[in-house]
């Protein structure tokens, strides 16, 4: 196959890099890029390096922070310490937000368990869950994982290791299909799923 003049062709590269984006797309952004004013190209590239040098692990939850310092929600003192839902990813701490009601706060575990791929308790952010649990202001866990059965075979895990200190831990009652994504629920079928969630045991 012809290829375009090699800055075009590598910027086609670079977009084919992102989920779901083919040669034809990514040849139609490469020419719409093409089209920018200096200033708006040097927009985009900046906001591209902007989220690697500004984008941060927060130190206690684990989901994203633009510094060094924990994030804004485990900042905001008027957030509910004692009540911390987990989820999978740090994406998915935006889509419970859609929950107004939640005050509690979160703990991003990096994935699942998946004994298949390799990924047990270390591979996920479960240490530092049990040493937030060890400054003993945490009295529940919600677990909103994935209705997948990594998504449950995880909550079960939790359970295991999170009652006998003392925390109750529930998950999740979905109004979703199994297999679903929490990302593609709305607004009030989270909230039932918030309120009918069910303690593990
Ligand atoms: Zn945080």
């Amino acid at each position: 196959m012809a290829e375009y003049i090699a800055p075009i062709q590598k910027l086609i590269d670079s977009f084919r890099r992102l989920p779901g984006v083919g040669s034809k797309t990514a040849t139609r952004y490469a020419f719409a890029a093409l089209a920018f004013t200096d200033e708006e190209a040097e927009g985009f590239a900046d906001a591209l390096i902007g989220i690697k040098r500004d984008v941060h692990r927060c130190p206690v939850c684990c989901g994203l922070s633009d510094s060094e310092e924990p994030c804004s929600i485990c900042r905001d003192s008027l957030r509910d310490a004692s009540v911390v839902c987990a989820v999978e990813g740090p994406k998915d701490v935006m889509v419970m937000e859609r929950v107004r009601t939640y005050r509690g706060r979160y703990h991003v575990l990096g994935g699942t368990l998946s004994p298949i791929d390799g990924i047990g308790p270390n591979e996920l952010n479960i240490k530092e869950l049990l040493e937030r649990v060890g400054e003993g202001v945490i009295t529940e866990v919600i677990v909103a994982t994935n209705p997948t059965p990594q998504g449950d075979s995880t909550a079960s895990y939790l359970a295991r290791v999170l009652e006998p200190l003392g925390v109750k831990v529930s998950r999740l009652a979905y109004g979703i299909p199994v297999g679903g994504d929490i990302e593609y629920a709305d607004e009030v079928t989270l909230l039932r799923a918030m309120e009918g969630r069910k303690r593990l045991d």
